[in-house]
């Protein structure tokens, strides 16, 4: 069983890793792919370019945690990345083997303006996570959401393992309030993003003056 963490990681924070991370563990995931987007669909172009974003990932997430992968086919394939084409090109690949698309509170609330998200639940389980300020409660989702919740949903691990797509469950992870929009305001305004991001990371953006950086530090 593998897992797929898709982001735009502009930058990638301590809120995709940690999470990320004990997905991977909590799930017995063979690996967790992180899958930076090139374009997204919903949203203005990222701040830094595709490149530079996967520079950052990359250091952040270096050659000594076995199981986290960086996969960059959606850099690879450019034009608009969308999630049902990069789990189709996965599904190619694995052939039968369970396949989980991980997913924050946040991203999971929207689903449904995905493309083809209907297709997306065909292709891969959800794994499906908190994020602080985000409810999964019944009425905070859209009535498609709340039905897909509602047939969907299973208790454990076993469930995903017995079949390779079409479940959804909700994983708990450390709770982490942290966002790339708020990294990215931070060093805008000249202010250190330190001990929310990996050092690695922070290093990267002051070298390349990423996210208007305008003083040193
Ligand atoms: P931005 O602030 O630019 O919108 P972001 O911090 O939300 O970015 P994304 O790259 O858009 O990060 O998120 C990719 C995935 O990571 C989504 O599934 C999102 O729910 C999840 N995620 C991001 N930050 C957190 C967090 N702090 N805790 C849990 N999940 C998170």
């Amino acid at each position: 069983m593998i897992g797929v963490f898709g982001g735009t990681f502009d930058p990638v924070h301590f809120g995709h890793l940690r999470p990320a991370l004990e997905v991977h563990e909590a799930l017995e995931l063979r690996e967790m792919r992180l899958i930076p987007c090139y374009q997204p669909p919903h949203r203005e172009p990222p701040a830094a370019d595709a490149r530079a974003r996967l520079t950052l990932l990359r250091a952040a997430v270096g050659d000594d945690t076995p199981g986290l992968l960086v996969d960059n086919r959606e850099m690879q394939r450019e034009g608009v990345s969308y999630m049902v084409d990069t789990l189709g090109s996965l599904r190619e690949e694995l052939g039968d083997e369970p396949l989980c698309l991980v997913l924050g509170a946040d991203a999971f609330a929207q689903l449904h303006t995905w493309h083809r998200w209907q297709a997306i639940v065909e292709l891969a389980h959800l794994v499906v996570t908190h994020r602080p300020g985000w409810s999964l409660e019944a009425d905070h989702l859209t009535p498609p959401l709340q039905s897909l919740w509602a047939q969907r949903r299973v208790e454990d691990r076993a469930a995903l393992a017995a079949a390779p797509a079409g479940a959804i469950l909700l994983q708990a992870v450390t709770q982490l309030d942290i966002s790339a929009t708020r990294i990215r305001q931070l060093v805008a305004e000249g202010r250190s993003p330190r001990f929310l991001l990996p050092e690695a990371v922070w290093n990267l953006i002051r070298l390349q003056g990423l996210y208007n950086i305008h003083r040193e530090r």
